[in-house]
């Protein structure tokens, strides 16, 4: 079953040339997706639409049951806030604020502040090991560490779908490749829906699925072959 979906898209920008053009597409519960292809082949855009950041021309973004076309900006920011999570190369941590501040930040951000379960916060904060950072702030903190904070952050709500923007781009590749690894056993163990916009090769292997555009439109739906298959 899809929980994501994206029907028709197609998308300007002012007079333009198309940034997307009649791009459909399923993701899954549990699914990792890469999306590549080289710059300004519409990857940035179709993010945005996909969480609601920016609106199709045409064309229809469904999470679930809800068509994102049809809610106010309100609405969406709302529905992002529940049910969407954000990892970015950059981290976009707050350096005034310790590493737990950090990862409890977005709960108090909503329109009704939330806690969080606590249990599912002690498992994350094992899983990616990063007990040592929760009271310093991440100016002391390596970038894998940094990393492995943000994804604490946006999964503590227990998104159904978290979007990563080159989640390794800052990372060396040995860093890189572990962190992602945590991140991608989390996202499949608990069946949260994952898009991963990307340039790295390695990361990409990590996904089931590589979505390759150009020129806004998708020139390759491929599956991969996961590194547990070929054992
Ligand atoms: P990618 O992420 O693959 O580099 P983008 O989605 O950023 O591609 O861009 C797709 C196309 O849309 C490019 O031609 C780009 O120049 C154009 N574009 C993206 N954002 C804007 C914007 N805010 N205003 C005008 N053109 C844009
Ligand atoms: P870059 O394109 O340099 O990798 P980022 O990864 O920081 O930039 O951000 C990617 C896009 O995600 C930005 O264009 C921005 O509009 C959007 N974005 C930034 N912060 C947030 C946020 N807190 N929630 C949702 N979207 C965001």
């Amino acid at each position: 079953r899809a929980v994501l979906e994206a029907r028709h898209v197609h998308r300007t920008y002012g007079t333009g040339p198309a940034a997307l053009t009649d791009v459909s597409a399923e993701f899954r519960a549990g699914s990792l997706t890469a999306v590549m292809g080289p710059s300004g082949s519409g990857k940035s855009t179709l993010l945005h639409l996909l969480s609601g950041l920016d609106d199709a021309d045409h064309g229809e973004i469904r999470l679930g049951e809800t068509a994102l076309g049809d809610l106010d900006e309100d609405a969406r920011a709302e529905l992002r806030h529940q049910r969407m999570g954000f990892v970015f190369q950059g981290f976009n941590l707050l350096p005034g604020l310790t590493g737990l501040e950090n990862i409890r930040l977005p709960l108090r951000l909503g329109r009704r502040p939330a806690t969080a379960d606590p249990q599912w916060e002690t498992y994350l904060i094992d899983l990616l090991d990063i007990a040592d950072a929760l009271d310093r702030s991440p100016t002391q903190l390596s970038g894998g560490q940094q990393q492995r904070i943000a994804i604490a952050r946006a999964l503590l709500h227990r998104p159904d779908v978290v979007f990563a923007d080159e989640p390794t781009g800052s990372l060396d590749v040995a860093t890189g490749r572990n962190v992602l690894g945590l991140f991608s056993s989390l996202v499949r163990e608990h069946g949260i829906c994952m898009v991963m916009v990307t340039h790295d090769p390695v990361a990409a292997s990590m996904c089931d699925r590589v979505l390759v555009l150009r020129d806004g439109t998708i020139e390759h739906d491929l599956a991969t072959t996961a590194p547990e298959d070929l054992a």
